[in-house]
């Protein structure tokens, strides 16, 4: 484990956020991109050396509608940057987690991403990510 990559935030509309994060960091968001794979649109701000990702449902069926659908809007995954997912993700198996992507996939801002489910993890939606090399 590198350290936090960056902290998810389930938002209702992403517009609306960018204005609001963007007045509260002082600095708008320096990328914006949909996953259609995940049905989200992202934006992302720095903070210092951390991000922060806003996360908005593109269709009903997005995991971030269900979830704002079930606890509203806020704070919805913290992701950690790994050297290799694919060993970590057997780590995380062995050691009794429940990883919810066998197989890393693609996601946001030009990462491998698995998530641990939270039901073995205190309630915190894990993502563990790692940059895609060039
Ligand atoms: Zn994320």
């Amino acid at each position: 484990m590198q350290k936090i990559e960056h902290i998810g935030i389930a938002v209702k509309d992403i517009e609306k956020s960018n204005e609001l994060f963007s007045k509260l960091f002082g600095k708008s968001p320096y990328k914006s991109e949909s996953v259609e794979s995940e049905g989200v649109t992202t934006s992302f701000f720095k903070v210092g050396p951390n991000k922060i990702e806003l996360l908005e449902a593109t269709n009903p069926d997005s995991p971030i509608a269900k979830f704002i659908a079930k606890k509203g809007e806020g704070i919805h995954h913290i992701a950690i940057a790994v050297d290799d997912i694919i060993a970590e993700i057997k780590r995380m198996k062995s050691e009794g987690f429940i990883v919810l992507n066998e197989i890393p996939k693609k996601g946001a801002d030009n990462k491998l991403v698995a998530f641990l489910h939270p039901k073995a993890t205190n309630g915190v939606l894990i993502e563990l990510c790692q940059e895609i090399s060039h």
